[in-house]
């Protein structure tokens, strides 16, 4: 796996356009456990990313990953804007003394790590790091496999189905306490869709 300039953008491209098509999805997910805003919020946030795409795309990388970082945060609002935005900030401070594809599994730690700390959560709370920390588990268990890009997309998708039956004790689901027992997460489901695009984009170009 090689990662130039050229894939990178294009990446990003195809990563912004899957959570955009999947705007009515995330709300309908949110509608459920919460303010019905998560599909505008990530639509509105992924907008402004590819309306900077050429000058993403110009940027060493972990310049790149801080601006789509610091656009997320001022773009898309509500409790996921700080964290996906804190996701790519501190993968984005890795990414200069890391290298990928080497060091993928620390650099998306660090991110990982960066979301945990913003929201004081962990796995099994019902949000985005029930699809993060096991992808992560996935990426420091399989980074050397020629597989790895089709594991993390079975990760993903498991893990995005295993929040359904849990029970939210973070963000606006919390407030259900039981109630949101039976509906997927709609922040798993929108990193599941981002994780997606970036697997099939990386398959696309192998
Ligand atoms: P809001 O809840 O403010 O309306 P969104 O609807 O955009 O914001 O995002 C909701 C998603 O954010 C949840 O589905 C969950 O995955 C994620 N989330 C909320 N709070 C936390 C937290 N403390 N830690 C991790 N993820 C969180
Ligand atoms: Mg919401």
């Amino acid at each position: 796996m090689t990662l130039r300039p050229d894939t990178f953008k294009s990446l990003v491209k195809v990563a912004a356009e899957q959570v955009i098509a999947s705007a009515p999805e995330l709300t309908a997910l949110d509608q459920a456990i919460g303010d019905g805003d998560h599909g505008t919020n990530m639509k509105r946030g992924f907008e402004a990313v590819l309306s900077k795409l050429d000058a993403i795309g110009a940027q060493p990388l972990d310049e790149a990953f801080k601006t789509i970082g610091k656009t997320l945060v001022m773009t898309v609002g509500g409790a996921s804007g700080p964290l996906y935005g804190s996701f790519f900030l501190a993968a984005g401070e890795a990414l200069a003394h890391k290298k990928l594809p080497e060091d993928l599994a620390e650099v998306f730690g660090s991110g990982v790590n960066a979301v945990s700390a913003r929201g004081r959560s962990q796995a099994g709370e019902k949000t985005m790091l029930d699809v993060l920390v096991p992808v992560l588990e996935t990426l420091k268990a399989d980074a050397g496999r020629g597989d790895v890009i089709e594991r993390v997309r079975t990760t993903a998708a498991e893990a995005v189905a295993r929040t359904a039956p849990m029970r939210a004790t973070k963000g606006r689901a919390s407030f259900l306490g039981e109630r949101s027992v039976g509906h997927v997460d709609p922040g798993a489901k929108s990193s599941c869709v981002l994780l997606q695009a970036v697997c099939a984009s990386l398959e696309a170009q192998r």
